[in-house]
């Protein structure tokens, strides 16, 4: 028996949905890094998505557990730094969906929370498992760290996790890049410079 999270974005025209076996196993943090502050703040999320401090609330997931049904046209995505990691959002109406490494050979996708939208099938998803990148958060951070899980550490479990897919070869299918291929659905968007200043620039709203 496997359970299911419906997925869309705010306006409807982007829908799937994530099948896993166990809705409370599910693993979810919240995170206060410079770079998921600045995807949300340029898709001009900050009131829906962060907490009272900056964090984004995200699910991990595997590519494979996860299915586009429509608006897959929609997709854009952000490389923030040139990096290695693309933040995905769907463009009809700006809703952040999540963020994967550059390469589907990497089977991993941290999924913004909001992207599901059933408040009740949100609820039955476990507890936060920790919150990452403290220093980047804003007010009253005191009563979270508590939660505070170290960077490296939330490194290795992340490691593992696409370790033991890429081993049972989940890492495909993904609805993210082409059916087979490297390359992601749209072609990944640099920031203009104006942009970069106006969601690096100050603390979190
Ligand atoms: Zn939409
Ligand atoms: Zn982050």
């Amino acid at each position: 028996m496997s359970d299911q999270l419906s997925l869309s974005c705010r306006c409807g025209a982007v829908q799937g949905h994530m099948t896993v076996e166990d809705l409370a196993a599910i693993p979810r943090y919240v995170c206060y890094c410079d770079d998921c502050q600045a995807f949300i703040r340029y898709l001009d999320r900050a009131e829906e998505v962060f907490d009272g401090c900056g964090g984004t609330e995200v699910v991990h997931a595997t590519p494979a557990s996860l299915h586009l049904d429509s608006g897959t046209e929609h997709l854009r995505c952000l490389d923030l730094r040139g990096g290695g990691t693309l933040r995905w959002f769907a463009a009809c109406c700006g809703s952040p969906i999540g963020s994967t490494p550059k390469s589907p050979g990497f089977p991993f996708v941290s999924l913004v929370a909001t992207f599901i939208r059933d408040t009740r099938e949100k609820a039955s998803i476990g507890p936060i498992r920790g919150r990452l990148m403290l220093k980047y958060a804003s007010g009253d951070v005191g009563p979270l760290r508590k939660d505070a899980l170290p960077a490296f550490r939330m490194f290795l479990r992340v490691a593992r996790t696409m370790l033991i897919e890429r081993l049972l070869r989940r890492h495909r299918p993904t609805p993210f890049f082409q059916a087979g291929g490297a390359s992601p659905l749209s072609p990944p968007q640099a920031l203009t410079a104006q942009e970069r200043a106006r969601v690096y620039g100050g603390p979190a709203a």
